[in-house]
């Protein structure tokens, strides 16, 4: 049997993205019509061994949808209807 009470905690919350190239930020929860924040690319990882970043760093990465298009956007592969990947960069300009 356990016995219960309640507590208070105080937690850090997320309460804003912000991209790092640009500075564009997004309020969370996202304001009404915004859709900026669900297009993010937010990825976080540990330097290995030999990263040039360095070793057993943390990193962090926000970027905006137009920074990562502007940055590595030819790059970014998508599948296409017919279920192959492409590079988007690789389309042609109508299919875009
Ligand atoms: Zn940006």
């Amino acid at each position: 049997m356990r016995e219960t009470k309640e507590v208070t905690q105080t937690v850090e919350w997320t309460s804003a993205i912000i991209c790092n190239k640009c500075g564009r930020t997004c309020k969370i929860p996202e304001e009404s019509g915004d859709l900026e924040l669900q297009e993010f690319l937010s990825v976080e990882w540990h330097g290995g061994y030999g990263s040039i970043f360095g070793d057993e760093l943390h990193c962090s990465l926000d970027l905006c949808q137009h920074c990562v298009m502007e940055t590595v956007g030819k790059y970014v592969m998508v599948m296409g209807h017919d279920g192959k990947w492409q590079k988007w960069g690789d389309k042609p300009e109508g299919e875009r």
